[in-house]
């Protein structure tokens, strides 16, 4: 089940238009804006609109729109014409893993030569 959007959530105000973004994609059940801190080129975040706590949780609790984020990653790796060269799709989950924002986001990230593995 989705959870309700959460005023603590920097994502949920962005879906809501609380927060301003670069949104560079948006569908039904998914928004794509540019990451405030991009580590490469392209640097777009896709998300579900509705919140939940990382990838996982969103996988588990709604397989569908976790597929439609998936998608949208293709999409907007083709809208940022990345698609060809290569790029990397990252869920971060958890602190360790370095993530800093609990609502379920997948970076797109790409149009640089991308080491692996990764830091
Ligand atoms: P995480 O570290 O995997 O949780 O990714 C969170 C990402 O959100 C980081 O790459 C941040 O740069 C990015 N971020 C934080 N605040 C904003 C914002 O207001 N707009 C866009 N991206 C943001």
């Amino acid at each position: 089940m989705a959870e309700e959007p959460r005023s603590d959530c920097l994502f949920c105000k962005i879906v809501a238009g609380e927060v301003p973004a670069q949104v560079v994609r948006e569908t039904e059940t998914t928004l794509a804006f540019r990451d405030i801190n991009p580590q490469a080129p392209t640097h777009v975040l896709v998300i579900p609109k509705a919140h939940h706590p990382d990838g996982a949780a969103l996988a588990a609790a709604a397989p569908e729109i976790a597929a439609d984020v998936l998608r949208e990653t293709g999409e907007v790796a083709a809208q940022e014409k990345i698609a060809g060269s290569g790029y990397r799709v990252v869920l971060n989950t958890g602190t360790g893993a370095g993530q800093t924002v609990f609502h379920a986001h997948a970076h797109v990230i790409g149009g640089r030569g991308l080491e692996w593995p990764p830091g």
